[in-house]
């Protein structure tokens, strides 16, 4: 294909914050001969919401910080330059394209309420003579071998996925060619620091069971360790259900969540690791957990915004509550149930809790102290280093009994408590305090 001369491709980054398999950069780099790259810390993500949560609170935002100076970087060596703003999309993008003859911008395809509106607010700033092009680059199963129609995706997870382990190929990663040193330009811009964006600086607790920093460089590591260097990935099905300590599951999933680590890249290096080692149940599960994530995507593509809505996809009429006191003793492990406080004061304190401790503690909110599940959801995505739109709401609906669980169970934390707490290691973690 041939080159636009002399016009900009602008790559305007969001939750695809990577250099490697990412199909913004390629087609940009394949269309113009002239490239930058920007992003935006957008102050809505930083404001309260309806239930008096900050949207984003400072785990995630300083992973953030972390992520955008190590893309800025991995950008570089590939002679791209990265603008960064403190400010909204909308208040800036026509500003940008104008200074920097942006002929199209490339940008990966988001569907939920508040990238739409963004959406909407910068296209009504802008000229129709820029082209917007955008992909999706947040799937395992790309949509486009999956569904030309997401109403037909099943609500059944099974289904779904036996149907795409049948039928449906998992695309190659894409390949990033790098530039002359030339398309490099000077860069006005400098990322905020924590402080900047309203946050005072802290220290993540030693005893995190995610002591990772953000970005792709350290993903790429994670990844490289779990299975490579450390064989983890070969008993992953074992040991997935653990509280404590670093390797129990992969951890992948902050990355993932922001972009900086590719589903299909994860994919296709347990794909070598098999092809040197041996396949097993285990490195089969960590793909199994990847179609989960695939499938609350679908779930949303299929519903939109019903999943924000307290009927869920089964506009189920329960009963909810909404006890400031009785939620605030959840938040901060006040509960009559020790299982629970731990996980709620391990996520207070690092911004991670497991899927088991996660399972636990939502089960207990919405069926044990019938409260509002939007309210536990709007938290986590608040606290949660991982926070994913499509994979928080789906496992909370599905917790809740307005989902996909077809068979709508309440978790009994106490029998959790003794399956996969059995000696109290994890519960003395979180739940002793030491004097010094
Ligand atoms: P692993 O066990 O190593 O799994 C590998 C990958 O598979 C994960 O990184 C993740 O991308 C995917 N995965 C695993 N389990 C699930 C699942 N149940 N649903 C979707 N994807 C899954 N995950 C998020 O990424 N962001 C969220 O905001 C989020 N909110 C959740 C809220 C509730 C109430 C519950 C019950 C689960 C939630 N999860 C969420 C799913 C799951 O708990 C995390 O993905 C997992 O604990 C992350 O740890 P890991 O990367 O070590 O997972």
């Amino acid at each position: 294909m041939q080159k636009k001369q002399n016009t900009t491709g602008l790559i305007w980054f969001r939750n695809n914050l990577r250099t490697q398999d990412n199909t913004s950069i390629q087609k940009a780099i394949q269309n113009h001969d002239k490239i930058i790259a920007i992003y935006f810390f957008d102050p809505k993500y930083f404001k309260e919401d309806e239930f008096g949560f900050q949207k984003t609170a400072k785990f995630r935002a300083q992973f953030l910080l972390e992520t955008i100076t190590d893309l800025k970087q991995q950008l570089e060596e590939l002679n791209i330059t990265l603008l960064t703003f403190f400010d909204a999309p909308e208040n800036q993008l026509l500003n940008i394209t104008e200074t920097y003859k942006v002929d199209t911008i490339y940008t990966q395809k988001e569907w939920t309420k508040e990238e739409l509106d963004t959406n909407h607010l910068v296209l009504k700033t802008m000229s129709d003579t820029v082209n917007f092009v955008e992909d999706y680059d947040q799937f395992l199963y790309h949509p486009e071998t999956v569904s030309n129609n997401f109403s037909n995706i099943p609500n059944v997870f099974t289904q779904f996925r036996k149907k795409l382990e049948k039928y449906v190929k998992i695309q190659e990663e894409v390949s990033i060619d790098k530039l002359e040193d030339s398309n490099l330009i000077p860069n006005p811009t400098e990322i905020p620091s924590l402080i900047e964006l309203g946050f005072n600086d802290f220290v993540m607790p030693k005893k995190s069971a995610f002591p990772f920093k953000g970005g792709e460089t350290a993903a790429l590591q994670r990844l490289n360790y779990y299975l490579f260097e450390s064989n983890k990935v070969g008993f992953y099905k074992k040991t997935r259900n653990g509280l404590v300590g670093i390797d129990y599951s992969t951890k992948f999933s902050p990355w993932l969540a922001n972009g900086s680590l590719s589903a299909r890249t994860i994919y296709y290096q347990i794909k070598k690791y098999e092809a040197e080692f041996g396949s097993n149940q285990s490195t089969y599960w960590v793909i199994f957990e990847l179609i989960w994530r695939d499938y609350f995507k679908y779930i949303s593509l299929k519903y939109g915004d019903e999943i924000f809505k307290i009927g869920g996809i089964l506009e189920r009429n329960y009963q909810w509550n909404v006890d400031k006191n009785c939620i605030q003793d959840w938040i901060n492990g006040n509960t009559k149930d020790d299982f629970v406080n731990a996980n709620m004061i391990e996520l207070k304190e690092t911004g991670w809790m497991s899927n088991r401790g996660r399972q636990n503690v939502a089960s207990y909110f919405a069926k044990e102290l019938l409260q509002d599940w939007r309210i536990g959801a709007a938290y986590f995505e608040s606290l949660l280093l991982d926070y994913d739109v499509h994979s928080n709401y789906g496992n909370w609906m599905y917790v809740a009994g307005v989902g996909n669980d077809p068979r709508d169970r309440k978790f009994n934390t106490q029998l959790q408590a003794e399956r996969y707490d059995a000696n109290h290691k994890f519960r003395k973690l979180w739940l002793v305090k030491t004097l010094f």
